[in-house]
């Protein structure tokens, strides 16, 4: 049986008819100014599009041999809250036998309590959305003091400024989008149209 994958338009679809994706004119915190923003827990507080998208980026997964030789011991792992609905999905959709999300503390990520206590599986590290690359780099490092080895990593959504491996474990994702960002107003096409900015919070 082909499993189908939904093109990049399709997931788009889910995105923007759940308000996970939006365009306008948009300020972020940091003074920085876009004409689309992503808020990807709106695509995952219904169960089907939830479902959709992890079942989708799963069978990009199961498609590497190094994973799919290795199930069912295998532990899925989200770098924070976001990220953590994806995790049981591609979880549910891999069979895989484990699963952990770290969260921030005083700033700095980390996972609960005793939680290295006990024999972590080889990692997938899954997220929503991968802006940076900085969440997922940090939770590899996470994974690492537990001894575990990553043999896969993904995100629904990567921007074009994250890289697109991770210490030589490609990163998958159902779309991979072309981020435009501006420093200020001086260079943002929406202001210059007089376009009302929306500020948003992260
Ligand atoms: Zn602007």
């Amino acid at each position: 049986m082909v499993e189908l994958i939904p093109s990049q338009d399709a997931v788009m679809q889910i995105l923007t008819r759940t308000g996970a994706f939006r365009e306008g004119h948009f300020v972020y915190p940091n003074g920085k100014h876009s004409p689309h923003y992503f808020q990807m827990p709106l695509a995952f507080r219904y169960y089907d599009t939830a479902r959709v998208l992890a079942v989708a980026l799963s069978r990009k997964f199961r498609l590497e041999k190094d994973i799919s030789s290795q199930l069912p011991k295998v532990a899925v792992i989200s770098p924070s809250s976001g990220g953590i609905p994806v995790a049981f999905g591609v979880r549910d959709a891999l069979n895989a036998e484990q699963i952990y999300w770290a969260e921030q503390e005083h700033g700095e990520r980390m996972f609960r309590q005793y939680v290295n206590q006990g024999e972590v599986n080889p990692c997938i590290i899954v997220d929503d959305i991968m802006r940076s690359g900085k969440a997922i780099e940090e939770t590899v490092a996470l994974v690492k003091t537990l001894g575990a080895r990553m043999i896969g990593c993904g995100a629904i959504v990567r921007f074009d400024m994250a890289p697109n491996e991770i210490e030589g474990v490609p990163i998958k994702s159902l779309i991979d989008f072309d981020v435009k960002m501006y420093e200020g107003d001086e260079n943002c096409a929406e202001c210059k149209a007089g376009v009302s900015p929306e500020q948003v919070r992260f």
